[in-house]
């Protein structure tokens, strides 16, 4: 039953055929049997849980009921519920309890969604492998001495293990790419603008996107469905019809114009991933679409402009956890400036820190122009790239992530190594375009995830193809060993 998809799983409650108490039990039962391996929650929430799976029965046997009613789901811990912890992955929240529910959190719920618990996650969303979380790392488990990928890492691997059907995770610079391809699983960054950022943590607010995993596509599809639309309580949300994300999947690829851009197929790719790739494409071939070069000349200058960008925004967003307003405050301070000096300074972790220094740094008179300034030049001539691209062809494809999940520990002293991970997302959060990675097989017995990008508000395209690629191919299907 826990190897059903969410869509299964809804034509079941619809039909009677199990209740949603009954499987949100089991999941409940499943985390507590296997979670201690994994630790992909930080907070475990039973009784909400089942609270809200009995009410979505009522509302099932009412028949006022839609897809994800009685869905159980696992919440990145970096979007607000009310009356819940919400920790961000750092000790610095590790005792705030929301006021109020995130956009994000509140559409879920409303749906009938039941959730299950918040999930663990690099602190801040800062990381590429969840070894930054106060909470300590996740394992992958496809191989439990090795990373999940960051920062969304325990909503990736408790999808990935079966745990839950459907997770939801952030997106700065890969967070929900990344792990989805090192845990072979499905996940889906929208277009900039679409989900809320509304309740959900700030890190860098120029380039955060929320999303969902899934093990499938579809399943991905009435995720987002839910997750998305305009919020006039975000100021960069986009006003627009909302998407069914649903309709398209069906369509024929037949003529679907891919673009390979010859620079994610060079240096610094393992050898096995880029096998992996290119036999994807060689199913996307088969169900009759073009695949052609292309070039985004300005790709080495993605990882320079981010670690800019994304730390400058960070030093800002951050100083609100000043002790005062909110989350951990230093004990007996002699004064204000000690009780800010030690307050942030035992709050905050090392990759943190690092961040707020280095954006404060960027930031300061004298080296904003230098720095920030230059960064969003950079940025423009990034997403000109694209726009070139998308002259001539539909979407993008390459790997999501240069190797396959790498152990832990293996990159912790050596952040520049760590920040290579994202080298292929990062360029699609500075344009604000959407992208997914779907599971297309095996490197050295671990997942390796194919990278998909598309124009402003394709989202229904991208999954398109995701759907098509898994009507063909089953690495969607597969289940780590532990885990079936
Ligand atoms: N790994 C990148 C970073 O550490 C991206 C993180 C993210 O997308 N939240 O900044």
């Amino acid at each position: 039953m826990h190897q059903k998809s969410l869509v299964e799983l809804s034509v079941g409650l619809q039909k009677g055929a199990f209740s949603s108490e009954e499987r949100t039990r089991a999941c409940l039962d499943r985390v507590s049997r296997l979670d201690g391996q994994l630790n992909c929650f930080i907070s475990v929430t039973g009784e909400l849980a089942l609270d809200a799976a009995r009410a979505a029965d009522a509302r099932i046997r009412a028949g006022n009921a839609g897809p994800l009613t009685g869905i159980p789901f696992a919440h990145k811990d970096i979007f607000c519920t009310r009356g819940v912890k919400t920790s961000c992955g750092s000790k610095m929240l590790d005792n705030f309890i929301a006021p109020y529910d995130a956009t994000v959190t509140r559409k879920l719920l409303d749906a009938g969604a039941v959730m299950i618990g918040k999930t663990n996650m690099d602190e801040f969303a800062m990381g590429s492998s969840n070894e930054t979380s106060f909470y300590g790392p996740v394992k992958n488990p496809w191989n439990q001495a090795m990373v999940p990928g960051g920062s969304s890492g325990g909503s990736a691997a408790a999808v990935a293990a079966r745990l839950v059907p459907v997770s939801t995770g952030t997106d700065t610079g890969g967070s929900i790419r990344q792990p989805a391809a090192l845990c072979g699983i499905t996940g889906i960054k929208p277009t900039y603008g679409c989900v809320s950022r509304y309740g959900m943590i700030a890190f860098a607010s120029s380039l955060d996107q929320g999303g969902p995993f899934a093990r499938t596509a579809e399943d991905v599809a009435v995720m987002l469905g839910a997750m998305a639309g305009f919020d006039e309580r975000d100021s960069t949300s986009v006003e627009r019809p909302d998407d069914d994300y649903t309709v398209g999947l069906d369509k024929p690829l037949q003529g679907l114009r891919i673009g390979l851009p010859k620079e994610y197929f060079g240096e610094g790719l393992d050898a096995g991933v880029g096998t992996v790739v290119e036999a994807a494409l060689e199913e996307f071939k088969k169900l009759g679409a073009t695949v052609k070069e292309i070039s985004l000349p300005n790709t080495h200058l993605s990882v320079p402009g981010y670690y800019v960008v994304a730390p400058a925004e960070c030093s800002s967003n951050l100083s609100r956890f000043d002790g005062v307003r909110f989350g951990y405050r230093a004990e007996n301070p002699k004064d204000l400036e000690d009780l800010y000096t030690r307050s942030r300074g035992e709050g905050f972790g090392a990759e943190v820190k690092r961040r707020i220094l280095i954006g404060t740094y960027a930031l300061s008179a004298g080296y904003y122009d230098a720095y920030y300034l230059k960064a969003q030049q950079v940025r423009r001539l990034i997403r000109e790239d694209f726009m070139q691209a998308f002259e001539d062809v539909d979407v993008i494809m390459g790997p999501t992530a240069p190797t396959v999940a790498f152990e832990l520990g293996a990159k912790a002293d050596d952040p520049v190594s760590m920040y290579l991970s994202d080298i292929y997302t990062i360029a699609v959060n500075l344009a604000g375009l959407p992208a997914m990675s779907i599971p297309a097989g095996f490197a050295d017995n671990l997942p390796v995830g194919l990278h998909v990008i598309g124009n402003y508000f394709k989202e229904g395209r991208l999954l398109n193809a995701g759907h098509q690629y898994q009507q063909v191919t089953d690495w969607h299907t597969r289940i780590p060993e532990g885990f079936e």
